[in-house]
């Protein structure tokens, strides 16, 4: 992902205005940052920007510091998340 397309996902985030700090915390308090996740138009551009580039705290793309960590050590077979979790988009949208 170049620096154009993060410029532009990141205008469309619904958290764009919001205080880091809410995104950024830690325990149940994530449970709560996550709700805000659920309905932002670039949740997958953002989760697959954290999990390219193993960026270790705060919530991206609705999931927490440990589930990215999870997942990833699920997948390491996966060298670009961008480009699975875009696939995974467009095949989503065809069928639905
Ligand atoms: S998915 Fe969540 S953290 Fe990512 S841009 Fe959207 S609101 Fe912000």
């Amino acid at each position: 992902m170049d620096s154009n397309q993060q410029q532009s996902w990141r205008g469309a985030a619904l958290c764009r205005d919001a205080d880091p700090d809410e995104l950024f915390v830690r325990g149940a308090e994530q449970n709560r940052a996550k709700v805000v996740c659920m309905g932002c138009p670039v949740r997958t551009e953002c989760l697959a920007e954290a999990l390219d580039n193993r960026i270790d705290f705060g919530i991206w793309g609705g999931m927490t510091e440990r589930e990215r960590r999870a997942l990833l050590r699920r997948r390491p077979d996966v060298t670009s998340w961008a480009e699975l979790l875009e696939s995974a988009k467009r095949d989503y949208a065809e069928i639905s």
